[in-house]
């Protein structure tokens, strides 16, 4: 009924016992796709999988969704249980041994990616195990509760594995085609593959234009062979964006990039200087690409995204509160690893908070002084960027009000304060600065 996969036909006899259920994909109300589950004809061992089994269904219309109509919904979808290793994607039935959810999700995926669309080469193995691979992420993301870890352990695993060598591309080279552990190695064609899907839907900032470039890859090469380029060449059409940064680093480039910041406060502006190395320099020497940063304070953590173009970049953005640290990635977008990250005083001044006695003619940032205090504090502040200060206690209530002058850069509180723990607030037309003060006489 359908052309067919031509590399992995399959026939299985046994003594099976036939489990049916249908998927009801949405696009094809109210048919439905009969689900054929062919098992050891032993009741103990189909009750044990009933439960699995019985997430195929969901799975196909999930899938039916995201990527497009189950490519075969005229004939069935199913499983024949076989004393094989792992799985086989046969086309509309799927050879396994055992039944998990991931390896149910991984080779009802490959019906899409693998059979209907092919890779045109071993080279390009990606367009079948790395999206096979990000289909099972995929539906643990959209389907948490069928699953027993988090998508988001999953991905981070996924990223320590690729990370346990320097090395290796996604793309198989020419040398390494008939070394069939290279061309399904686990850690490249499935995980890094996977992962790098991950990071061109970051780097997209868009989930309904990710899933219709997987829907227009499907249905421009439907019952067709595709290599990277060809998906490449659909995202960038679909997305409007350039992506051959993006293959030559992920796709054919090799390792990873190890992010470093040194960052500052200025006034109402935060600066993060962004430095990579990466881990196989001779192959891939710099990763361009949207990085996402969580920049932590008491105040309340602020998420930014920059678009790294060039090694020691520096990004300025309109930030108030008082920073305590920044995390790259939170969200593992990408596979990376974390250098070091310095706050550093701002280049050409004395430091934020000068520690003890000492009165700086110029002041760029407010400060309280002695901060520890014993009682009696000095506010410090920029002229004609801070025109008010107010005291507060730790419960929030206002203590004084204090207009600050801008024919001096301090004001002294008369109030010798008790014990404990104070905030001022410095305002000003465009500026709002708040500083923690404690108090131990
Ligand atoms: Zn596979």
């Amino acid at each position: 009924r359908y052309p067919m996969a031509y590399y992995h036909p399959s026939f299985s006899v046994g003594n099976y016992m036939e489990y049916v259920n249908y998927a009801a994909p949405a696009a094809m109300a109210p048919a439905q796709i009969p689900i054929l589950h062919y098992l050891a004809n032993n009741n103990a061992f189909f009750n044990s999988n009933k439960a699995n089994l019985d997430k195929t269904p969901v799975f196909v219309e999930k899938m039916s969704e995201l990527f497009g109509l189950y490519p075969f919904k005229n004939e069935k979808y199913g499983h024949a249980q076989a004393n094989i290793g792992g799985g086989m994607e046969q086309q509309t039935m799927s050879t396994m041994s055992s039944f998990g959810t991931s390896l149910i999700a991984h080779e009802l995926g490959h019906q899409w990616f693998g059979n209907s669309v092919t890779c045109a080469t071993w080279n390009h193995i990606w367009i079948n195990e790395g999206f096979a691979t990000y289909a099972d992420y995929l539906m643990n993301e959209q389907l948490p509760t069928l699953y027993t870890s988090s998508a988001a352990s999953v991905m981070t695993a996924m990223h320590n594995n690729v990370m346990s060598a320097t090395g290796g591309s996604v793309f198989v080279p020419d040398a390494d085609l008939f070394d069939e552990n290279r061309i399904f190695s686990n850690r490249l064609s499935y995980e890094k593959g996977a992962s790098i899907i991950h990071t061109l839907r970051f780097e997209l900032q868009n989930d309904n234009l990710f899933f219709q470039i997987l829907r227009q890859f499907q249905t421009q090469f439907k019952d067709k062979v595709a290599t990277a380029d060809d998906f490449k060449a659909v995202a960038e059409n679909v997305s409007g964006k350039n992506f051959t940064n993006f293959f030559n680093q992920w796709y054919y480039g090799q390792g990873y990039p190890t992010y470093s910041i040194n960052y500052y406060t200025r006034n109402d502006s935060l600066v993060m200087n962004i430095t990579q190395t990466t881990s196989s320099p001779g192959n891939t020497s710099f990763f361009s690409g949207l990085v996402e940063y969580t920049i932590q304070s008491g105040q309340g953590d602020t998420t930014v995204k920059f678009n790294l173009t060039s090694n020691g970049q520096e990004f300025r953005f309109k930030y108030i509160k008082d920073p305590t640290g920044i995390v790259i990635d939170p969200n593992n977008w990408i596979i990376n690893r974390v250098g070091s990250i310095n706050r550093v005083n701002p280049p050409g001044e004395p430091p934020v908070n000068p520690p003890g006695p000492g009165t700086p003619s110029i002041v760029f940032e407010p400060y309280v002084s002695p901060n520890p205090s014993p009682g009696n504090i000095t506010l410090r502040y920029p002229t004609n960027v801070y025109t008010q200060a107010a005291l507060f206690d730790t419960q929030g209530r206002l203590m004084q009000k204090i207009q600050l002058s801008q024919n001096t850069n301090q004001y002294q509180v008369g109030t010798l304060l008790a014990n404990g723990v104070y905030f001022i607030r410095f305002t000003g037309a465009e500026n709002d600065k708040t500083i923690k003060v404690l108090v131990v006489h």
